[in-house]
């Protein structure tokens, strides 16, 4: 391992991979919140990915994951882990007629096009979700009434313990509604199979069209957010209930929630964690009061956080 100084931050390599050190990670969540990591790392292969988890295992160090980051509350404070970005995990092999193996750091939307182009259908509702395959597994994403569960056959997992990989199936991810089994601080997701059916592409073109007119009149795109950030309650709509109760605006320090779509919170210069934690904590007591329903964030922390904004997760 070599070890050298760039002004600013260090950077060490492992083989091929750079690790950089006191890495400003603020531009790789949606978010855009403040946040700074020890060490930072973006594999281009499965062996580097597993060489940086055991380097971040010699350093005892917790490891993260991150995909697009576009689920994902990066702390503010200082996050003493090593993060390692799944971007770079990004291939796509056909293993048969509309049965695909993909990288987990491939992102939805790149994922989708390359589908329309073979007129496959069954990921048109990926079109706007600014996630990775492997983020969207973990979250189960979906819209329009479809869910990544729909296409799912398998995955390779590796366990973070024992460094093994292994392949799990549809019913070892037990998927609910924005949710898997997998534990990300127990496995990281390597690579998925998905399962296509061959169809019209003017007729799949024509959804995906009508799928990004309709987010682009409903949701605030040009900002900086993480998508939902709620969950939608069984029957409810968050959003509805928040503007319902009197939420649209509210704001706190540069977070302020959406005058286009309530259930997006929109950084609007330099937010932190801190900021968007007290935002949820306030909503969620305005709408307990108003409603009487808890909401539950749909957003994922990454780093260390106080057990009173913890509190919002439970
Ligand atoms: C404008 C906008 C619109 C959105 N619309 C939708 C929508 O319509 N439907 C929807 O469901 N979501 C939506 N989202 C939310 C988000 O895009 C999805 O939840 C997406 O699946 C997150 O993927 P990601 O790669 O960005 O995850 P990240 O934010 O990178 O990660 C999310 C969680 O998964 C973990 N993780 C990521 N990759 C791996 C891996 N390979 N192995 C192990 N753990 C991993 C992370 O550690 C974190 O805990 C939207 C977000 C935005 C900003």
């Amino acid at each position: 391992m070599l070890l050298f100084l760039i002004i600013g931050f260090s950077v060490e390599t492992l083989s091929q991979m750079e690790i950089l050190q006191d890495y400003d990670i603020t531009n790789l969540s949606t978010l855009r919140v403040r946040a700074k990591v020890s060490y930072f790392v973006e594999p281009e292969t499965i062996g580097e990915l597993i060489s940086a988890v055991s380097l971040a295992k010699e350093k005892n160090l917790k490891t993260y994951f991150l995909g697009g980051g576009s689920n994902s509350l990066l702390s503010s404070r200082n996050i003493d882990a090593f993060l390692i970005s799944t971007l770079k995990l990004d291939f796509i092999n056909e293993l048969d007629d509309g049965l695909f193996e993909v990288g987990a750091g491939l992102k939805m939307p790149r994922f989708c096009g390359k589908m329309i182009h073979k007129s496959l259908t069954g990921v048109e509702f990926m079109v706007g979700i600014p996630g990775s395959i492997g983020g969207g597994i973990i979250m189960n994403a979906g819209a329009h009434g479809r869910e990544f569960a729909q296409v799912f056959v398998s995955a390779k997992v590796l366990d973070l313990d024992t460094l093994e990989i292994k392949e799990l199936d549809f019913q070892d991810l037990n998927f609910k509604y924005r949710s898997s089994s997998i534990n990300p601080d127990k496995q990281c997701i390597l690579s998925a199979v998905l399962k296509l059916e061959y169809s019209d592409k003017d007729k799949i073109r024509e959804t995906v069209a009508h799928y990004n007119a309709s987010r682009t009149t409903s949701q605030p795109l040009k900002a900086w957010t993480c998508g939902c950030t709620f969950k939608n309650p069984d029957k409810f709509s968050a959003g509805k209930l928040i503007q319902e109760s009197g939420g649209k605006l509210m704001q706190i320090g540069d977070l302020r929630v959406s005058n286009v779509h309530a259930n997006f919170f929109e950084n609007i210069g330099a937010g932190s964690s801190i900021d968007f934690c007290n935002l949820v904590s306030q909503i969620q007591g305005l709408v307990k009061q108003e409603k009487n329903i808890k909401l539950s964030p749909e957003v994922r922390p990454i780093g260390e956080f106080t057990e009173e904004e913890l509190k919002i997760w439970l």
